[in-house]
């Protein structure tokens, strides 16, 4: 008898702790999603990148918006063998088929080669090959492998299917689009970062940087303009909201040979690094365009790079000429505020 009174009782209260449970999960508010801010940097592209979001899950969406960059250095990089740019200069001469993604980034930067005139240049890879900047050996080639290299420096000489996503580059020929990539690879991770929600960001690439939103406290973010040739110093400072701002110098990859400077950025006409500017920044809505205007300006120098950024919409250019002096295009002047 008492046993069952027991059960009776174990059974009663079972139930009440089960409906009370019931009754907590149906009416208790349903978890608070958390924002977070993350900042994170990781060494690729052969720079330094560092993403900073602020919002819901932010450790994960930089985590992707990183991933996206791996996926496009591994697509793009000249440098790895194995990349859709490889397998098209292996194969010069012949028609390569590759991503769609592949043609759509080469035809923008064609648009730039045209825009330019020829300034902006990314069928100029075996020019940067031979210079090899990268190799710290501070060689200059001579006039007759400079001349041997320029035959096959012009970007007129791209066919491209777009039906069968093909492409062919003369034999001679090889495409760099490390004057493009970077600003590329900063986009589209943006917009990964959007995808996953994320309303304020900003991502670094080396010279190239991209944002989203405003700092989180409303107000914009706040990108410095380094003074060429005082790597502490910032020359000026550029409110952003929403879009990117590039930067090309030529303290970036050089080496200095009895007092002249060598850089990277390389005039396709003359096969030597361009002289009249040492710095471009360019602001612009995609991170891709601004890279290639600030290579393209950066070559054109400053008279005809200023004329080319304000016959375009939507660009803004600082110049640092050979003389240390500032040329803000018109569209900036009231709002970049220089120190
Ligand atoms: P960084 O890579 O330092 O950010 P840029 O965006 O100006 O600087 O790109 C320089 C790179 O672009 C070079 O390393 C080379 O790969 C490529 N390049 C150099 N000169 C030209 C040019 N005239 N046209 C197209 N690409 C260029
Ligand atoms: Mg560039």
């Amino acid at each position: 008898m008492k046993k069952q009174i027991y059960l009776r009782v174990i059974i009663g209260l079972l139930l009440i702790a089960g409906l009370v449970f019931a009754y907590a999960s149906v009416f208790s508010e349903p978890e608070e999603p958390v924002i977070t801010s993350t900042q994170k940097t990781r060494f690729m592209m052969d720079t330094a990148v560092e993403i900073r979001a602020i919002g819901i899950d932010s450790a994960e969406a930089v985590d992707q918006a990183f991933a996206e960059i791996g996926r496009i250095e591994q697509l793009f990089s000249r440098h790895l063998s194995d990349s859709e740019i490889s397998s098209i200069n292996n194969q010069a001469g012949n028609w390569v088929t590759v991503s769609p993604e592949v043609i759509q980034l080469i035809e923008t930067s064609l648009e730039y080669c045209k825009l330019s005139d020829g300034a902006f240049d990314i069928t100029l890879g075996n020019l940067i090959e031979l210079w090899d900047f990268g190799a710290n050996e501070n060689y200059i080639p001579n006039a007759t492998e400079i001349e041997a290299v320029l035959i096959g420096v012009d970007y007129n000489k791209v066919s491209i299917d777009k039906e069968r996503n093909a492409i062919k580059i003369p034999s001679g020929s090889m495409i760099d689009l490390g004057g493009i990539a970077k600003g590329y690879a900063v986009d589209r991770s943006r917009n990964v970062l959007r995808d996953a929600g994320i309303e304020h960001a900003m991502i670094f690439g080396g010279g190239d940087i991209a944002t989203i939103g405003t700092k989180g406290d409303g107000s914009p973010w706040r990108v410095g303009i380094q003074d060429p040739r005082e790597s502490t110093q910032l020359l000026g400072i550029i409110p952003l909201i929403n879009n990117t701002i590039v930067t090309s110098g030529d303290y970036e990859r050089f080496f200095i040979k009895d007092g002249v400077r060598f850089h990277h950025i390389l005039d396709p006409h003359t096969g030597y690094p361009a002289r009249d500017v040492i710095s471009v920044t360019i602001v612009a809505d995609f991170a891709a365009d601004g890279d290639a205007l600030s290579t393209a300006v950066f070559v054109l120098g400053r008279k005809a790079g200023l004329e080319l950024v304000e016959s375009l919409a939507g660009f803004e250019a600082v110049i640092v000429d050979d003389e240390g002096e500032i040329w803000v295009s018109s569209g900036l002047k009231n709002i970049i505020v220089l120190l």
